[in-house]
């Protein structure tokens, strides 16, 4: 973060603004914790915060502190557009693109003209932003709060209520510790976290072991329809809306469930297609293990994008051309890497 830009922003909240916070579409534990700490934190420098996601919370994120108070911008896109335009400062938290808040929001928020913040750990970041922290190297953008905090001198405003989204942030984006970019330096700042009288074992239970019967019943469908292709050392998973339905599927269900591919052995190339009925297209997760960047295979191939090890994309076909489209790809690559 350059100190220059830090010094500007310490100015602008040294009196009392309107700030809003908004995070990316389908919000994970790194997007509302990342939003949800940084609330906890401008309240307490008397602002007037507002904390608005395009789209609605997974049921195992609704216990953070303030969820309730969070604004969907897709329930009522008129009153809460006048909410936003109404704010002095806005931060986009975890997201490098506008559109990553989805198509109608998007456009909305590119008609106005209040100043930015930008903290995202994502690659190339747009520039619609006065200020901009961007830091592919960090974990979680709630690792980037922390430090942001930490620069504006004001680490003793972290209570137990930032300290708990910091912490939700932190183990969701980092698959609970165990991804590349968790550094030493992310072990000392959850050791802070917890001396603030967090309860991590409670925040686990609230994650991972709060599911229903039907969650669990996806995942063994999806682990049923897996498939191996160990010539390419990769596995794909597909759900079909008709396999959802019958589960009765809730946001949130399919959270995580790509990550099972990578546990084989002699795997490090997992995908999971997801489609969505309803808006007409399939959701792509990739994860790897390792050097391949699935953030460039995402851009290239399926209209997405993220980190080297974990990105999303889109397609727009129907599964089976998705499926075969897939395939071809991975050949080509490997004929041409
Ligand atoms: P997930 O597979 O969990 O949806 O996403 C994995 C990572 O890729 C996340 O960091 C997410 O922000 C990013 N990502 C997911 N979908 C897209 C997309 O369509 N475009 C871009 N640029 N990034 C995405
Ligand atoms: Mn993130």
């Amino acid at each position: 973060m350059i100190m220059n830009d830090i010094q500007n922003i310490k100015k602008l909240l040294s009196e009392p603004k309107k700030i809003a916070i908004i995070s990316h579409r389908n919000p994970d534990g790194d997007a509302v914790g990342s939003s949800l700490a940084m609330y906890h934190y401008l309240i307490q420098l008397n602002h007037t915060v507002t904390v608005i996601m395009p789209n609605d919370l997974p049921d195992f994120l609704t216990w953070m502190p303030a969820a309730s108070s969070i604004l969907i911008y897709e329930n009522s896109t008129k009153k809460i557009g006048f909410k936003i335009a109404e704010n002095d400062l806005i931060f986009t938290l975890d997201f490098n693109a506008l559109h990553r808040t989805g198509d109608k929001m998007e456009t909305f928020l590119k008609t106005l003209s209040i100043p930015m913040i930008m903290i995202d750990h994502h690659q190339q970041p747009e520039n619609y932003p006065l200020y901009t922290f961007s830091d592919v190297s960090y974990g979680s953008t709630a690792e980037m709060v922390y430090d942001f905090i930490c620069n504006l001198d004001d680490k003793q405003l972290i209570n137990k209520e930032i300290a708990t989204c910091l912490y939700t942030g932190i183990v969701t984006d980092s698959g609970s510790f165990r991804y590349p970019l968790t550094t030493p330096k992310t072990h000392r700042i959850v050791a802070e976290l917890v001396e603030k009288g967090i309860n991590h074992s409670e925040i686990h239970n609230q994650l991972f072991d709060n599911g229903s019967l039907n969650r669990l019943k996806i995942l063994g469908k999806a682990l049923q329809n897996l498939v191996v292709l160990p010539e390419y050392k990769t596995s794909y998973i597909t759900l079909t809306q008709t396999e959802l339905d019958e589960f009765n599927q809730q946001k949130g269900d399919t959270e995580g469930i790509v990550n099972y591919g990578l546990m084989l052995k002699n795997i490090d190339f997992s995908v999971i297609f997801i489609e969505n009925k309803y808006e007409n297209y399939i959701k792509i997760s990739f994860r790897s293990q390792g050097s391949f960047d699935v953030n460039q295979f995402a851009r290239n191939h399926f209209d997405g994008g993220g980190h080297i090890n974990a990105a999303g994309g889109k397609s727009f076909v129907s599964m089976d051309e998705t499926i075969e489209r897939f395939i071809s790809i991975l050949k080509q690559e490997k004929n041409n890497p």
